[in-house]
């Protein structure tokens, strides 16, 4: 499985994560919700950037 973090641009907590098929790790960047929602862009994260780790 590939595990999926998703790791705040502004705050650099990991606020998600899941698992997909493949293997190793990934980071997404983008906005926990919080963030988000403090600069008023709630309801559309911007997932901007992807690593990946093998
Ligand atoms: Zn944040």
């Amino acid at each position: 499985m590939v595990k999926l973090y998703y790791v705040c641009e502004c705050c650099d907590g990991v606020f998600d994560e899941m698992e997909t098929a493949g293997e190793g790790v990934a980071e997404v960047r983008a906005l926990c919700p919080d963030c988000a929602e403090e600069m008023g862009m709630g309801s559309s994260p911007s997932r901007t950037n992807r690593f990946f780790y093998n």
